[in-house]
């Protein structure tokens, strides 16, 4: 059923518009504010309060005064605090989905997905709480006792990007609620208001006063810059664009503070001659589109053997050419828009540098006229090896696709990039599947499959894509350090 303007005010009634600091709303301590919009009509969603450095040390205030009583929580109340708000996301789940399509643009139907994945780190690390065990063992020489015990890192700051406004939130928030951190959150001023309603849930699933705090801002280095430099902050998780990450990580450095970063990727998909093809392009669909295309995880430069290029670029084509562009509300949208115009311009430049040095658009190529930031599905063949758009992230709904003859080729093309976040390969041959995620330079892979993404698998890349792993048994570590007492010999008198 279409979803009408009255639910739409009814639920952006629901969010709240201030500063979230030691378990209250509050205003800027400048008074100052700034607007959401809805990337599928341009127009001001809310208006939500602009935080002031001040406000970041309040924030921060907030959460190093919560953090002793916080760690010393029993792991079990601090899971099932996590388990209440899983079935309190879970039981919402249309109006986290609707308040995402309408800040971010996905369609409904991508955003119920979400939910879903979003919503299964809260249930994932409410069962880890409670397993973040150390080890006792004797000294090899017989003379001493060795206690190793996990401990909460301390308060963290949590910075997140616009692209999945729920699950990029959950998936660093849930892991430090488990460990037994306060945190500082600062989602990305383009897509904050799914984390206010969130901190929202959190309230009622029982979380302590000043355990999370938002700082919603237009200023994001000039808010997170002081808290980053401040001795008693201890990590920060960053979710976002290597270049700022890069920056956050040398200023991290001066406080020696633990870090984790989850950075951008350029993710090859590669068909063998021996794939089904048409599993190839059904998993092509989901790591393309998935998002518009705007994840780190998008498929971004499609590697298909010569043998059967042809057919992968034609079926591919008519699948994307059948997607319709319309706001995510309405029933029929399979495509979003993108977040901003300045996204929209870039991807339709890449697309015009690849057509100039000689790429073929099979479908798609332009920009949609009308309201909103919405760019066709595009498929790109003949696509030069030294074009632009292979180097740099697309993120948008485009599909450059480049032909190889040989594995060793295949290997080399893939590896022939600064980012090391996911692979995708398509192959009927489970060995030579295995023998390439062997010689690929990457955090994941997928394997016959589009979609990696799991609350219970190590997410993460290497190189340029980023440090440490968010989700499965790792995530937690994130958030935890090891703490050693080493112990006389109890048999000594
Ligand atoms: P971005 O521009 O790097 O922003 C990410 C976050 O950092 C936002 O909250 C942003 O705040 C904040 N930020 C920007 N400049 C900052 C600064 N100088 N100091 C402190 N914080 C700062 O990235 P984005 O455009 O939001 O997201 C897209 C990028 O994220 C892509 O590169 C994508 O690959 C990556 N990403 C990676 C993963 C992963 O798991 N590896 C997942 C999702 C996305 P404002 O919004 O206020 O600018």
């Amino acid at each position: 059923m279409a979803v009408t303007i009255h639910q739409e005010k009814e639920l952006l009634e629901k969010v709240p518009t201030g500063l979230f600091i030691g378990g209250e709303w509050r205003a800027s301590s400048s008074g100052a504010t700034f607007d959401v919009e809805d990337p599928a009509t341009g127009r001001t969603l809310l208006t939500l309060a602009d935080a002031t450095p001040e406000d970041g040390v309040a924030a921060l205030d907030a959460a190093v005064a919560a953090q002793a009583d916080w760690a010393r929580t029993a792991p079990r109340e601090r899971g099932e605090i996590l388990r209440r708000a899983f079935d309190l996301v879970t039981a919402r789940a249309d109006e986290f989905a609707l308040l995402m399509t309408l800040e971010m643009g996905k369609p409904l139907a991508e955003a119920r997905g979400e939910v879903g994945y979003g919503a299964e780190f809260l249930r994932w690390f409410s069962e880890e709480a409670v397993r973040a065990s150390g080890r006792y063992s004797v000294a090899p020489d017989g003379k001493a006792r060795l206690l190793v015990n996990k401990k909460p890192v301390g308060p963290c700051l949590l910075i997140t990007p616009w692209n999945f406004p729920l699950a990029m939130a959950t998936r660093k928030i849930a892991p430090a609620i488990a460990a037994g951190c306060t945190m500082v959150l600062k989602p990305a001023n383009l897509t904050p208001l799914t984390s206010s309603l969130f901190a929202t849930v959190l309230q009622e699933a029982g979380l302590p006063a000043g355990v999370l705090n938002i700082v919603n801002t237009t200023t994001a280095g000039e808010v997170t810059g002081p808290l980053i430099e401040d001795s008693r902050l201890r990590k920060l998780s960053f979710t976002g664009s290597t270049p700022v990450g890069r920056n956050l990580l040398a200023a991290a450095s001066r406080n020696v503070l633990r870090t984790s970063m989850e950075l951008g990727g350029n993710a090859p998909f590669l068909v063998f001659e021996d794939a089904d093809v048409d599993a190839a392009v059904d998993g092509a669909m989901l790591a393309k589109l998935r998002n518009m295309g705007e994840a780190c995880t998008a498929a971004n430069r499609f590697l298909v053997h010569e043998s059967v290029a042809d057919r992968f670029a034609a079926a591919l084509a008519e699948r994307m050419g059948a997607t319709t562009p319309a706001r995510g509300t309405e029933e029929r949208s399979t495509l979003g828009p993108l977040i901003d115009e300045k996204s929209r311009t870039k991807v339709h430049e890449l697309v015009t540098a690849a057509v100039d040095d000689g790429a073929v658009a099979v479908v798609g190529g332009a920009p949609v006229d009308g309201d909103g930031y919405f760019y066709r599905a595009t498929v790109l063949k003949d696509v030069p090896r030294s074009s632009r758009i292979l180097q740099e992230e697309i993120f948008g709904p485009v599909a450059p696709i480049v032909t190889f003859g040989t594995e060793d080729e295949a290997v080399e093309l893939a590896n022939d990039t600064e980012y090391g976040l996911v692979a995708y390969v398509f192959t009927r041959d489970l060995n030579r599947g295995l023998r390439i995620g062997e010689r690929l330079d990457v955090g994941m892979l997928g394997l016959n499959a589009g979609v990696v993404s799991n609350a219970a698998a190590p997410f993460g890349g290497v190189k340029q894509s980023g440090l440490g792993r968010e989700g499965g048994a790792e995530g937690i570590e994130e958030y935890l350090y090891t703490q050693y007492v080493g112990i006389s010999d109890p048999f000594a008198s």
